[in-house]
């Protein structure tokens, strides 16, 4: 028996009351990376902002670790264990690696440190400039550095989006495993957002493909990593050729 960490049925939501995703479902259940795909501007990241209660649901719903999301409270998603780690990465410059690592820390004094000490096995290239401000860091830096500051929360649910932005292809190729070895170490769902779509399929166990504010197709990834013609129609915006999945 699966357990879902993540449900979202028929959500619409947009911004000023208008949508922009119509009608998506979608779920991550214990130990899975699922995949959001689609082309720039198909609703990616509206989805996850809904998700984490950060805009909120026009129409539908989502249960996070089996509550319903509220976006009038998302600090209360985030200490249920949800982490979310947005697009741009959001850290605050001015500040130390070490002290944006500790913002992120909750709970008992002395479980922190191993949870600190955890997030740091992922990204061991961060335990020598914990002191360096990081606003200082290189672009991968900063991006293990926020994709750590949500692991330091040992999240049930971590939601990543778009972590390669401005990265070179090599740096990602090593980032989007740890993703992979947070699920099956942690037991934590994964839902990613990603624009490098092999890397990854690669990754993940199940994906969707959004177009034009709708989940266009779903599936494994392995067999979507077959359909390279779903692909091409999303991202060239002419679904209506497509076989259906
Ligand atoms: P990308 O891959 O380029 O990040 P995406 O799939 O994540 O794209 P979204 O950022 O969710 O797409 O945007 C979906 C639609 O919502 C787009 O048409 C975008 O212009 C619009 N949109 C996004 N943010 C806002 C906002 N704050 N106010 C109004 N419209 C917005």
């Amino acid at each position: 028996m699966h357990e879902r960490l993540l449900s979202v049925r028929d959500l619409s939501a947009g911004y000023a009351g208008v949508p922009v995703i119509r009608g998506v479902n979608l779920h991550v259940d214990r130990g899975e990376v699922v995949s959001l795909l689609g082309p720039n501007g198909a609703g990616k990241t509206t989805t996850l902002s809904a998700v984490s209660g950060l805009l909120p649901a026009l129409a539908g719903s989502v249960e996070v670790l089996g509550e319903p999301v509220t976006h009038k409270a998302p600090f209360r998603n985030a200490r249920r264990g949800l982490a979310h780690v947005p697009e741009g990465r959001s850290l605050f410059f001015d500040l130390t690696v070490g002290d944006n690592l500790r913002l992120g820390l909750v709970g008992p004094r002395p479980g922190r440190r191993a949870a600190m000490d955890r997030a740091l096995e992922y990204f061991p290239a961060l335990a020598p400039i914990l002191d360096r401000r990081a606003g200082l860091l290189s672009g991968g830096e900063q991006q293990m550095l926020a994709m750590a500051r949500g692991l330091v929360t040992e999240p049930r649910l971590l939601i990543v989006d778009e972590m390669s932005l401005g990265l070179a292809p090599i740096v990602v190729e090593r980032m989007l495993p740890i993703v992979r070895r947070v699920a099956d170490e942690s037991g934590a769902g994964v839902l990613v957002v990603e624009q490098h779509i092999h890397m990854a399929l690669s990754i993940s166990d199940r994906a969707y493909i959004m177009s034009h504010g709708e989940v266009a197709h779903e599936g494994p990834a392995h067999e979507l990593a077959q359909r390279s013609e779903l692909f091409e129609a999303s991202y060239l915006g002419d679904l209506g050729d497509a076989a259906p999945s």
